[in-house]
């Protein structure tokens, strides 16, 4: 989807939104028209950002993958529940803890359980019933079938509220440290991938991230629903202009070419 974003190193009076294509990934090389480059870092978490594009999907009538890209972010949130709450519990490096963790997340089912049956302890409450709606992405998946506009969006729907639930149940822990934590591994993977280029770092409405993984996201842009994302996507690309440099700027001693 497009996303577009303003240089941080153009002056402000010359305000230009530079478009950018994203997708999953978090991490994206930039270049403005002046020629300034940098890493762009999205803050948002993987599987929101797959949500995201499953919207943007959905938006341009792209039902079937739309369905797959929502999907897909649910059992990756799934995936990740457990290990949050490890981290709440005991807080150690992520890589570790994933690592520990990589048998019970190894397949989507597993994930699913774990995640699941981590709400009932948490909650005290009885597991969560999964509804039918895995028909409709299996239905996609296994038979090619292209799901009608209103079952992509009630499988978007159903996921986004799963996802609140789970996160609800979480929210009281102390989850600071993790978000932390989780920021870091980001930065050490720019620093891996690309060098030493400077980094700035931005997150954009998404939808997921707004249910409570980005404190302050829902203040920033207001929008908390899926009905208020898809509107903001039918009228075009996701502008910004809320950037943070993260790193040291050294526009002039970038060493690897981008
Ligand atoms: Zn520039």
């Amino acid at each position: 989807m497009e996303f577009r974003y303003h240089c941080l190193w153009c002056p402000p009076s010359e305000l230009v939104l530079h478009p950018v294509f994203i997708g999953a990934d978090r991490a994206y090389p930039v270049r403005c028209a002046q020629g300034h480059q940098a890493v762009l870092l999205l803050g948002n978490a993987p599987y929101s950002l797959l949500f995201e594009r499953g919207l943007s999907r959905l938006v341009a009538g792209d039902t079937r993958d739309a369905v797959l890209d929502a999907y897909t972010s649910f059992e990756m949130f799934c995936a990740e529940y457990p290990i949050r709450l490890r981290h709440a519990a005991a807080p150690a490096a992520l890589a570790t803890i994933r690592h520990d963790f990589r048998e019970v997340t190894k397949t989507s089912d597993r994930a699913l359980a774990v995640a699941y049956a981590s709400y009932g302890m948490i909650t005290h409450r009885a597991v969560r019933s999964l509804p039918k709606l895995t028909e409709i992405r299996n239905r996609a998946t296994h038979g090619g079938v292209r799901p009608s506009y209103e079952e992509a969006l009630k499988l978007c729907r159903w996921v986004s509220s799963e996802l609140e639930a789970l996160n609800e149940a979480i929210s009281p822990l102390q989850h600071g440290a993790y978000l932390a934590a989780e920021r870091l591994d980001r930065l050490a993977e720019c620093s891996e991938r690309f060098g030493a280029a400077p980094v700035v770092e931005q997150s954009f409405n998404s939808v997921l991230d707004a249910y409570g993984w980005l404190p302050g996201l829902t203040g920033v842009f207001g929008r908390t629903s899926i009905d208020d994302q898809l509107e903001a996507l039918k009228r075009g690309p996701v502008e910004s202009f809320w950037v943070q440099p993260v790193m040291p700027i050294k526009i002039m001693a970038v060493e690897k070419s981008l």
